[in-house]
Formats: C-alpha cells, structure tokens, sequence
C-alpha cells in the first residue's frame, strides 16, 4: 500500500537519462509506488533501468494520453534529454489532456568558468557556420542524429563520439569513435591533442557525466561551439534533480 494518502500509485518516468535511471531506483524503493520508465528505443543496448520498462514511441500526445489512462498513470515526470524537444511537448499535451500532474526533470544547464572560450548558437546548423572560422579539426559531440547539419562542411575533419555508429549524411572527412560517457578529464585532454582538435561542438547537454571535455577544452585554451538548450513548454513545471521529484510526489525525507 502506498503510504501516504496524496502519493500516486503508478509514476510514469519518460527516460533515456541518467537522472531518469536514478529516480527509478529511487522510487521503486518505496512501497506501493508503481514505476514504469519509457524509452524511445533509440541506443541498442540501454543500461539496465529499475522498475517496469516499456521500449517505443506512444504514437504522438494522443498515444501517450491514452497509455496513460489505460495504464491509470497518477503522476507523470518528463526525465528525457534537455534536446528531446518533441516528446516533452508531447507530454505536456497529454498531462493537459488527462488532467495527470507532471514535472520535467531537467539537470541544470553548463556554465562558463573563467579561461572559457565558448560561443553560443542557437542551433546546430548555426554551429555549423560558426565552425570554419574557428578551427579545421572539429571535436563532435553532439550525437549521432544530428550529423547532417555538419555534412556539407566538406574541408573539415570530424572526430565524431557517440553511443552507437552514426549512419549518413555525415561529413565526408569523419571519423567515430565509439564511447558511452562519463569520460575523465586527463582521458579527454589526450584524446584532443592525440586527434590535435582545434575546436569542440556540444550541445549543452549539463550534468557530470560529460562536462570534462569542457575542462579539458579550458586547459588546451580551445574555442568550444555550445548549442542552447530549446525553452520548455509554457507552464510547465521544472525541477533541477531526482530529490525535488520526489518533494513534488510527497515521497521527500
Ligand atoms: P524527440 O525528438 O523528442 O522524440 C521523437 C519521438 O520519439 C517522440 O515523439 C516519441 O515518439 C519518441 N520518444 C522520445 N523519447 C521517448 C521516450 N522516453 N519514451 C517513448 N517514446 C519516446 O527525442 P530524441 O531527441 O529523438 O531522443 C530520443 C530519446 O533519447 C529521448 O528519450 C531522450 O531522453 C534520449 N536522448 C536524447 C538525446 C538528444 O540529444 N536528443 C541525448 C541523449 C538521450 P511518439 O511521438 O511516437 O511517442
């Protein structure tokens, strides 16, 4: 039995982040909380997730609208990647739609430390016109999907990191490397002077499990191309971490 009289039974958990995996572990500790964590199904071999998974896309807000009811979700929490721009809005068509509460849990955005020498875009085809004035070998970590805006950048050199292989268009001087974070700072320091990158690429992605090629970036001196974040949807309510989740479903210690 749940043992509080405002705490929802069944918490569905919109993942593919760490936070999302952590706040699975977290919730299914208590009792009488249902979780379920969806993932889109995207990375061929995700890490093992807490709780009930379910693999796939809902079909659009309505899919989701109807999961939930069918599946009589109490309380709804967007933990995806700060990029996944559809699936929260999504959410937050079918929160509306179903009268369900939901929360975005979204870890806090990267900040400049003094040494960085970091410019701002709004988009990964504005980083793609910044990059030739800024360097010729080009550090890429703004994962696998979104090559195409760099394809046409054809008298760069790319060094691509990403989960699974990256499939075309992609520039045609690439090479990959196949990795899953977190990274050290001493390991990504020698990986850009081995691949002598001039310049970075990353989406600001936030959270620690890689913020050290920015550090290593900061020691080399190099100029690193960040991407906003896209804003959340109107009114939607926001926590930082797992703890102000579980404050917001009466479960806090
Ligand atoms: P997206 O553009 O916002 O989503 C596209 C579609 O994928 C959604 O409309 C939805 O399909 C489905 N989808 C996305 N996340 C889902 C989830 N957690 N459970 C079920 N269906 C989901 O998302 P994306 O940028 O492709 O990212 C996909 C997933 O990878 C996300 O869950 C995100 O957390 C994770 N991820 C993304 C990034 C990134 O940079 N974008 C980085 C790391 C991890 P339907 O409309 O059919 O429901």
């Amino acid at each position: 039995m749940c043992p509080r009289p405002m705490c929802p039974r069944h918490v569905l958990i919109l993942g593919g982040t760490t936070e999302a995996r952590a706040l699975a572990a977290a919730l299914t500790e208590r009792p009488g909380v249902r979780v379920t964590t969806s993932l889109a199904g995207r990375v061929s071999r995700p890490g093992a997730v807490p709780g009930e998974v379910r693999v796939g896309g809902f079909g659009g807000a309505q899919g989701l609208a109807d999961w939930m009811r069918t599946e009589r979700v109490g309380f709804l929490v967007d933990a995806t990647h700060p990029f996944a721009e559809s699936i929260t809005a999504n959410a937050a068509r079918a929160a509306r739609e179903t009268g369900v509460p939901m929360t975005v849990l979204r870890r806090p955005g990267w900040r400049p430390a003094p040494g960085d020498r970091w410019h701002d875009v709004a988009s990964l085809d504005e980083a793609a016109a910044l990059l030739p004035s800024l360097g010729h070998r080009v550090f890429l970590t703004t994962g696998r999907l979104g090559l195409a805006a760099f394809a046409h950048l054809t008298d760069l050199s790319f060094l691509v990191r990403s989960v699974d292989p990256p499939e075309p268009p992609m520039p045609p001087r690439t090479e990959v490397l196949l990795a899953r974070g977190p990274f050290t700072v001493d390991d990504e320091s020698s990986l850009l002077r081995r691949h002598r990158v001039d310049v970075l690429v990353t989406k600001d992605s936030g959270g620690d499990a890689t913020s050290a090629k920015l550090t290593a970036a900061r020691r080399l001196a190099l100029p690193v191309v960040v991407v906003r974040r896209p804003s959340l949807p109107d009114a939607v309510d926001s926590v930082p971490d797992v703890a102000a989740v579980l404050e917001r479903l009466g479960l806090g210690t």
